[in-house]
């Protein structure tokens, strides 16, 4: 993995645009890079593209869409953007979240008109921070179905795309200017192509322990929930390249994986009235901050474990997510008739725990405020039977990254930007700010598809100008 500057023989083949990545953030950019009337190259380094994006729920934000008008909700890019920037506490890049907030229902309007890819708003259930339903996705609220229409779109539009190539090294000359890219096949071969522009759409470093132990320590030794492939190839080779990377140790977690299965429940659960306790049969946090703050509220308990309880109402909210029914196939989430029986499947004193379910109750019917901030009282106290999983916090993606323009080109700390580097979804710095406790729901595919499709037709452009002289490899 690195940046070789010994070349100087044209390459054979060439592409205007190489895309590094077939996730939602690479699928969006070959499009928009073709749109735009560039040649685009996609490499992949998996055999069948599987990366976050097929892990996710595959859930988008936007705002202002016609799905949305549709569906009778008033949002506004306005409201996107306040809901960003709240959530990470001004601490984002505003003038990005503000960009892809407006630019946000075009991308929509474009993934379902122009690309057959079949969304809709959704508003059964709202994530926290979500002043408004902003989320849109595919009829089974599932990531491997998006990213399988996206491919579908990519294939349609006849846009190359090279899998089993595990991008390696890049050529650069001495002003940074990518000029080519190595891969490597299964079989170790090694194979170069030339480019204009380079679109680095390879997401972060959950995968890779070294970088994760550095940046984020808080998360050593949690369950990485997100695609192996996310080794951070992108920070390394930008900074190689004098980028400028920000919010290192910011990334999503999730604080309801259950264990030892390692699915992760629907947030819905929560939202919906559902709580979360330790082994001690006591709540111990605002469980509705949002999932990826409590990721670490919950490994802060003894054995780095909780049970979250809800309810058939929570249940069935969330089973639209493809994630919960994993769960619920797997067997993870019990029923229990009575408290007593949550306290025996939790294992804690059952006055204890019918204490907290009790307090719950009064701060649902607004008798009593709770201690932790949360507000309970949108809806009705939970019902038996009580639903009950055991449950971990996990890291999902990370949202520090390369810094880039609205365009998605790469800078450099002086705010100039690299010759022709771009970099969009996971492997750009995301609008979370600088830790866990930043990330809105979405946000992660809202810079995926939204950069992805500003990038694209960016590097497009550029590679018309004709930025780089072809070279390869001595
Ligand atoms: C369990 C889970 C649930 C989530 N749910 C949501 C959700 O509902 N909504 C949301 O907005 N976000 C969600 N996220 C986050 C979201 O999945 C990511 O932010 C998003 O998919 C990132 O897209 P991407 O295209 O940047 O990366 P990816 O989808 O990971 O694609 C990157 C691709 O690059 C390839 N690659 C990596 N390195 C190389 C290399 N050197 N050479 C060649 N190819 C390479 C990988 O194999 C991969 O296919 C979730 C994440 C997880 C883990």
């Amino acid at each position: 993995m690195g940046i070789i500057t010994d070349f100087s023989e044209p390459f054979d083949p060439h592409f205007p645009v190489v895309v590094i990545g077939a996730g939602a953030c690479g699928c969006c950019t070959a499009l928009a890079a073709h749109e735009s009337g560039a040649d685009v190259l996609v490499l992949e380094r998996d055999k069948t593209p599987t990366g976050s994006t097929s892990l996710s729920g595959g859930q988008i934000p936007a705002a202002g869409t016609r799905l949305q008008r549709k569906a009778g909700i008033e949002d506004t890019p306005e409201i996107l953007e306040n809901d960003l920037i709240a959530k990470a506490k001004h601490q984002n890049d505003v003038a990005i979240a503000r960009h892809i907030a407006q630019e946000s229902a075009a991308t929509i309007e474009w993934l379902v008109g122009r690309h057959g890819i079949e969304l809709s708003a959704l508003q059964s259930f709202r994530y926290p921070g979500h002043s408004q339903p902003h989320m849109h996705a595919t009829p089974g609220l599932d990531g491997a179905e998006l990213l399988a229409g996206l491919l579908s779109a990519v294939e349609r539009a006849d846009i190359d795309i090279v899998t089993a190539a595990h991008a390696t090294d890049l050529f650069a000359d001495a002003e940074s200017r990518v000029v080519g890219v190595r891969y490597r096949r299964p079989n170790g071969q090694v194979e170069d192509t030339g480019c204009d522009a380079l679109v680095l759409a390879c997401n972060g470093y959950g995968g890779n322990p070294d970088m994760v132990a550095r940046y984020i320590p808080d998360m050593a030794n949690a369950h990485f929930h997100g695609h192996v492939g996310n080794q951070g190839d992108a920070v390394l080779w930008g900074l190689a390249l004098g980028a400028q990377v920000s919010d290192m140790g910011s990334y999503q977690g999730h604080g309801a994986v259950v264990t030892p299965h390692m699915v992760h429940l629907g947030w819905a659960c929560i939202t919906e009235g559902g709580y979360q306790v330790n082994a001690s049969g006591e709540r111990f946090s605002h469980e509705n901050e949002g999932y990826s703050e409590q990721a670490r509220k919950v490994l802060r308990q003894p054995d780095g474990v909780a049970w979250t309880i809800f309810d058939r109402h929570g249940h069935e909210t969330a089973m639209q997510l493809h994630s919960h029914r994993d769960a619920e196939a797997a067997g993870a989430i019990h029923r229990a008739a009575t408290v007593a029986d949550l306290a025996a499947f939790i294992g804690c004193p059952e006055p204890v725990l019918a204490k907290t379910v009790a307090d719950v109750e009064a701060m649902a019917s607004g008798d009593m405020s709770d201690p932790f901030g949360r507000n309970f009282t949108g809806h009705p106290p939970l019902k038996q039977p009580y639903y009950i999983a055991k449950v971990t916090g996990a890291l999902f993606h990370t949202q520090g990254g390369l810094d880039v323009d609205k365009n998605g080109r790469v800078k450099r700390a002086d705010g100039s930007v690299l010759p022709n580097l771009f970099a969009g979804g996971g492997a750009a710095r995301g609008l979370s700010g600088p830790s866990d406790w930043g990330y809105l729901s979405g946000s992660g595919l809202l810079m995926a598809t939204n950069l992805g499709r500003l990038a694209g037709a960016a590097a497009a452009r550029l590679s018309r100008e004709g930025s780089a002289s072809q070279y390869s490899a001595r």
